[in-house]
């Protein structure tokens, strides 16, 4: 293997060297940062809930209860009635029969697929798929056939050549990507999945709470709960929480319960984050407004930003601009920061080489004004062509 210095040295020379840049707090579609409010365009904070009221009362009230931490996992001493009703809560939410709650959307995703497939089985998964599913993959020791982005038609090749030489299949997605911000074809994949007998598992990360007559994902805009066998998503978006969860059949879940090991040797989440997660659904329930108002202020972003001469396609809240190499992407964000806008230059190997991008979040806390203004600096990038001259990437995470 490259040494450790190599590793490092490499990094830096491309753009791609990554380095922690804390920040002092945020809300309100602002972070603050070095002292310096800046507008936010990077929070998957997507409907400004983490600093809802109701959530932090929830919490509040948990935590003066319970105390903070959970003590144990939930198969030992940890498991409190707040995790069930969280659970039967999802399961509403998600029109499944049961859900079960995992720490984290990595710990769900690593967990689920290395539970559900092993030696002898295969893993169908979209080249784009997140990081921790890609791990559940390689930790699952089933066969891995990745097919190109959103391509059905590669999918289905695949899937009539390879399938018939294993035994249990799962075929994975995220339903709104987290670095492209496109959706699925979830229909297209019901029906393959169907016809090819294969278990279908729909990462919702970047659609909960945002997509669906209740928010409840893009799985339910499309109506296909029911033939969607595993529903995955989190709390820590557009929920305003944290953690996560799979939600299935009975005969899942009570399988996930016993065979998957990212949820069985883990401490359980404290009773705090549990009830401010239950909040998050009721006030996702009770206040619709906050997911149009960000499909809004959305649409209007890409609309300027387009007409300010970037490609800014898609129709949800996730916009990546695209800029092509990463040292130019480093030193835009870098110019981007210093006249007052928080924006994630995203590199490889978060994403393919040659790809380097802004990822722009909206949120619902942003106004038309905060989208003049960073629309302004756009305007001002695009003359400045490749410029400005690339700052070195030790300064910039
Ligand atoms: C963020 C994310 C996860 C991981 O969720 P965490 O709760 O942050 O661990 C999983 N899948 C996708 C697509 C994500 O964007």
């Amino acid at each position: 293997m490259e040494s450790i210095d190599a590793y490092l040295a490499r990094r830096r020379s491309n753009g791609t060297l990554r380095a922690l840049a804390p920040l002092e707090t945020r809300g309100a579609g602002r972070v603050v940062r070095g002292g310096k409010p800046l507008i936010d365009f990077s929070s998957n904070d997507y409907l400004g809930l983490a600093r809802h009221p109701r959530l932090i009362e929830a919490a509040r009230q948990a935590l003066v209860e319970h105390g903070v931490g959970a003590g144990a996992s939930r198969l030992l001493t940890g498991d409190y009635m707040l995790h069930h009703e969280l659970e039967e809560a999802v399961a509403v939410f998600k029109h499944k029969e049961r859900a079960l709650v995992f720490n984290t959307g990595y710990q769900a995703n690593v967990g689920v697929i290395a539970a559900l497939v092993g030696r002898g089985d295969a893993i169908f998964s979209d080249a784009l798929s997140h990081a921790s599913q890609i791990d559940g993959a390689v930790l699952s020791r089933g066969a891995k056939f990745p097919f190109r982005h959103n391509d059905m038609q590669h999918l289905e090749e695949l899937l009539k050549t390879e399938r018939p030489k294993f035994g249990r299949a799962l075929i994975l997605t995220e339903s709104v990507f987290s670095m492209d911000g496109d959706k699925a074809p979830l229909p297209v994949l019901a029906e393959l999945k169907e016809r090819h007998d294969c278990l279908l598992m729909v990462d919702e990360a970047h659609a909960t709470g945002i997509f669906g007559p209740h928010g409840g994902g893009l799985v339910e805009e499309c109506g296909l709960s029911a033939r969607v066998d595993l529903i995955m998503g989190t709390f820590s978006k557009a929920l305003g929480g944290f953690g996560a969860y799979i939600a299935a059949s009975h005969t899942l879940v009570d399988y996930l319960v016993n065979a998957a090991r990212a949820f069985i040797y883990s401490t359980a989440l404290p009773p705090a984050i549990i009830a401010a997660d239950l909040a998050s659904l009721a006030v996702c329930w009770d206040e619709p407004w906050r997911r149009k108002r960000l499909l809004e202020i959305s649409a209007t972003f890409r609309h300027q930003a387009g007409a300010a001469g970037w490609v800014a396609d898609g129709e949800t809240q996730i916009v990546p601009l695209m800029v092509g190499q990463s040292q130019t992407a480093l030193a835009q964000a870098a110019w981007l920061q210093e006249r007052g806008f928080c924006v994630l230059p995203i590199r490889p190997p978060s994403v393919p080489e040659g790809t380097a991008r802004f990822r722009f979040s909206l949120c619902a806390e942003h106004d038309e004004a905060d989208v003049e203004a960073v629309t302004q600096a756009l305007r001002e990038l695009r003359r400045m062509g490749e410029g400005p001259e690339p700052t070195s990437p030790e300064k910039r995470g």
